[in-house]
C-alpha cells in the first residue's frame, strides 16, 4: 500500500519535471496547434497558422 503511494508520487514528480523541461525547450508556441519551437516563426511550420507566440507570456 505504502509502496504504491510512494511510486505514484515519484511518477507525478517525473511528469512535472518533464513538462518543465519541455517548456524551457519551447520558447515559442503555436496557439492553433500548441506545437512548441525553440525559434520564432511568422507561420507555424506544423499547421501554417500565424499564431506563434512566446511561451514566456503567461495566460
Ligand atoms: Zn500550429
Amino acid at each position: 500500500m505504502g509502496l504504491f503511494r510512494k511510486l505514484g508520487k515519484e511518477v507525478e514528480q517525473f511528469k512535472r519535471t518533464a513538462t518543465e523541461a519541455a517548456a524551457e525547450d519551447g520558447a515559442y508556441r503555436c496557439e492553433a496547434c500548441e506545437a512548441e519551437f525553440a525559434a520564432e516563426y511568422d507561420q507555424c511550420p506544423e499547421c501554417g497558422a500565424e499564431t506563434v507566440v512566446p511561451t514566456t507570456v503567461e495566460e
